[in-house]
């Protein structure tokens, strides 16, 4: 069998098959066709991955990539791929009203796979200085049931943002509201908790599959009590099958959370970035750079790359395609290098944290494409610069693009 492309001599990591050990990978017409050790067929193109691990592309469940069009949306795309995303989700970004637009825009033009949860806010996420649900009358259930249906080849769920600042006066309101769509439309729930908004409360409303997003988040309201505890309904809730997202962001990811969770043997179902404009260049980075903070908290390597892929691809109800190195499925891969030495990683609070391992992308395979890192750092910056600029105005940063309020431009 001749391949189009050729991995050899990597640790291969598939949670999905239980796969830990040297294999080659081989790769026809975009998909997998060999995982398997000592292959000698002819390939059109081999690539020496030795000392390298190689794992199913890693999926990120929860970004904001509506550039252009909302204030929280970065470009993305670029970023994926020179970090071994592969499938990544936007957590809510559009709503019924302009989904279509993220579809034509964001979607179909980028080469990483994205796919999006449709915000129970009929103008999604938009704009950011104001709460999205503080206002009830942009929430409309069967409209968003409606969209979330009509485009459920890119959809992954029903999004709701459930803190104080979101939903001013209106309690679980919007929640229930977008459970209701969810339930219509057949798909889970994502729910963004944060202070405000008790989350026994959330929790109460939330089925088998739905998702909280933010579970190491700590500014009130969280999945650990004073005395950091995980709270008894915390429990419940993931023994009747809702699942925990990271969801990092640049508001939610506290070490002092984090180190409480493990420490009561509560671990995130799946890791994502939140990765939006005011979060981008610090405390995130990437997913590889969020998985590491875990990593050096004394969760395995296989775990994370499990919280990655394998669970992820389930959160988002796509396990059968996804997530895996199964032969059939798309040829979708991230290689990386486990860096040994002396780092240092920061929380959303500026806590910084020691660790002597980092996981470092390598290359990136996209349905069969290679994508090197080093190829991608003028499309990053370019990428890069748009962000700041929406990060500056949105926090009204005006100084640092060169102008004082009230002087004539
Ligand atoms: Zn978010």
């Amino acid at each position: 069998m001749a391949y189009d492309l050729l991995l050899k001599g990597a640790r291969v990591v598939d949670p999905s098959q239980d796969i830990d050990g040297i294999r080659d990978v081989g790769i026809i017409g975009g998909k997998i066709a060999a995982v398997k050790e000592g292959v000698v067929d002819a390939a059109t193109e081999t690539i020496d991955l030795s000392g390298k691990i190689l794992t199913p592309g890693w999926i990120d469940i929860h970004a904001h990539l509506y550039a252009g069009s909302t204030t929280w949306g970065i470009r993305g795309d670029t970023l994926c791929l020179a970090t071994g995303v592969t499938t990544i989700v936007d957590a809510g970004s559009a709503g019924w009203a302009n989904f279509q637009g993220f579809v034509d825009y964001v979607i179909e033009p980028a080469r990483t796979q994205v796919l999006g949860y449709v915000h129970i806010s009929g103008i999604g996420l938009t704009y950011g200085p104001v709460g999205e649900m503080v206002d009830l009358s942009y929430a409309d259930p069967e409209r968003t049931a409606f969209a979330a249906h009509h485009w459920q080849r890119h959809c992954a769920g029903i999004k709701v943002r459930q803190g104080g600042f979101q939903v001013g006066e209106n309690g679980v309101e919007p929640l229930r509201l977008g459970v209701q769509a969810a339930a219509w439309a057949g798909m889970p729930v994502m729910v963004h908790i944060a202070n405000g908004v008790p989350v026994d409360q959330v929790l109460s409303l939330l089925r088998s599959g739905d998702i909280v997003t933010h579970c190491y988040q700590g500014t009130g309201d969280g999945v650990v009590d004073d005395s950091g505890a995980v709270v008894a309904e915390v429990w419940a809730a993931r023994e009747r099958g809702v699942l925990f997202d990271l969801g990092h962001g640049g508001g939610s990811f506290d070490y002092g959370v984090a180190i409480s969770a493990l420490a009561n043997g509560f671990l995130a179902d799946v890791i994502s970035t939140d990765l939006h404009v005011s979060s981008w260049d610090s405390p995130i980075e990437s997913m590889p750079e969020t998985a590491s903070k875990l990593l050096n908290l004394g969760v395995s390597f296989e775990r994370v790359v499990h919280q990655s892929t394998t669970a992820a691809a389930g959160a988002i109800g796509r396990a059968d395609e996804l997530g895996t190195l199964r032969v059939g499925t798309v040829a979708d891969l991230a290689a990386f290098e486990m860096l040994q030495g002396a780092f240092e990683f920061a929380d959303v609070r500026g806590r910084r944290e020691r660790g002597n391992r980092k996981i470092e992308p390598v290359l990136t395979v996209r349905e069969g494409k290679v994508y090197r890192p080093e190829d991608l750092d003028e499309e990053l910056r370019a990428d890069r610069e748009r962000a700041q600029w929406m990060k500056k105005v949105t926090g009204k940063d005006f100084a640092g693009l060169g102008w004082t309020p009230g002087a004539t431009l």
